[in-house]
């Protein structure tokens, strides 16, 4: 019996279908070299764009062309298998409406399997043999307008402290050079424990939890935290970026990982709000900690940000940049920024590309908006950019900042005529 995967979407899609590899692995399951030799065809999808969960509906279209759907072939066995995002939505949308949409168009799906069955227990098969991707979270609070995640993945869940050590321990015994962290919002990792008290694994009694400056208390959480390892203190909330936010413990984890001694310590992905100073301190002092950043912008714009539900401001965004550049030595930076959100004037997007030729980014992942299902924006706004000037503003960006050697005339022209 063999299987074979198909995974959609981002770095998180692709350490979860590592996961769905062992538990068939361990069932003395091969992997497949294609769909043809599969028995079982797992789709790890995605939908964080229209045109990704488009794909999912074409390849299953497909497979069952090439009478690769067991459905009507009782001889084969074979079984197709839908997981991740989209069985995500369903399993969250509560009027069944997404369920009912996807079996309507998936009929010759046999399972709908949640990602939370594969859960963290499985080791990974890894693709990669320099780089080990490790998940520390699952999931979103932060409910961007634009963003299907927090309905996808459901809210935050961090990954147990030690787990996650013994993980990349066992990465670097095993010859890894790199390791990289993976989440929606790294950087947010632990606020969970710390509200729910699970965090009592954390040996560690110096992480600045409370007496940072930027720190302060909440008078609405009036019992402590404690740890069997921490001495007790009062959960508090950080002012940053125009939000209030619970502390995190993602600064100390990043820094236990950084002293297994990787050759290079990654994360992804991270958000402007969550980035701390103790988290600008920990890359500073730590020389194999990553030097390329990714921090999403999404806009450049203030107004645009706004209705995007992310409340920091162009201004903020760019001192967020000037203090790691002051503090991180060749500190680069890559982005993810959506073009034609709902509403987005001319003037809007220019700040935009103001934004991009101030930071000078490395790297854009830049995507046209489309509407998502369940989310804040295509509830309550019009996607009423035209997709031309979706399209133009995408090659505008994309030509300055992923194709910086572009004749700068040509695209100066570009920019001002369309
Ligand atoms: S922070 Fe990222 S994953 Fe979370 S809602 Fe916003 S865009 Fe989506």
């Amino acid at each position: 019996m063999k299987y074979f995967i198909k995974t959609f979407g981002c770095q998180q899609n692709k350490a979860d279908s590592e996961r769905i590899a062992r538990s068939f692995a361990a069932r003395g399951i091969t992997q497949a070299k294609n769909y043809q030799d599969a028995n079982y065809i797992v789709i790890n999808t995605c939908m964080i764009r229209r045109s990704a969960e488009d794909r999912v509906y074409g390849l299953v279209r497909n497979l069952v062309k090439l009478k690769l759907s067991s459905k009507g072939r009782s001889a084969s066995g074979r079984k197709i298998i839908v997981t991740g995002c989209m069985v995500g939505l369903c399993y969250r949308d509560k009027t069944g409406k997404y369920l009912a949409k996807v079996r309507e168009l998936l009929p010759d799906v046999d399972e709908f399997m949640p990602i939370e069955e594969v859960g963290f227990d499985n080791e990974p098969v890894r693709q990669n043999k320099t780089n080990g991707w490790v998940p520390i979270s699952n999931g979103c609070n932060n409910f961007c307008t634009f963003c299907v995640v927090p309905f996808t993945r459901g809210r935050e869940v961090s990954r147990p402290f030690e787990e996650i050590i013994k993980e990349c321990q066992k990465l670097k015994v095993s010859g890894y050079r790199s390791v990289t962290l993976l989440g929606q919002n790294v950087n947010s990792y632990g606020a969970d424990l710390i509200m729910t008290n699970k965090a009592d694994s954390v040996a560690h009694d110096t992480f600045p939890l409370r007496g940072s400056s930027s720190y302060f208390g909440n008078p609405l959480l009036a019992e402590p935290y404690h740890s069997r390892h921490l001495p007790k203190f009062k959960p508090v909330y950080v002012k940053h970026l125009g939000r209030y936010r619970i502390p995190t413990l993602f600064p100390y984890l990043l820094e236990e990982v950084a002293k297994i001694g990787f050759e290079n310590v990654d994360f992804i992905s991270s958000n402007p709000w969550d980035f701390s100073d103790e988290l600008i301190n920990v890359i500073a002092r730590n020389k194999n900690i990553t030097r390329t950043i990714h921090l999403p912008i999404q806009s450049g714009d203030d107004a645009v940000l706004k209705r995007m539900n992310r409340w920091y401001t162009q201004t903020e965004y760019l001192e967020l940049i000037t203090k790691l550049k002051s503090q991180v030595l060749n500190v680069k930076f890559t982005t993810d920024i959506i073009v034609g959100f709902c509403g987005e004037t001319e003037e809007e997007f220019a700040n935009t590309v103001k934004v991009a030729q101030l930071v000078g980014f490395e790297k854009a992942y830049i995507s046209m908006y489309s509407q998502r299902p369940m989310t804040a924006a295509t509830e309550v706004f019009a996607d009423n950019v035209s997709h031309e000037v979706k399209k133009r503003r995408w090659e505008i960006l994309e030509n300055l900042i992923n194709k910086p050697n572009l004749d700068k005339i040509k695209m100066n022209r570009m920019y001002l005529y369309g």
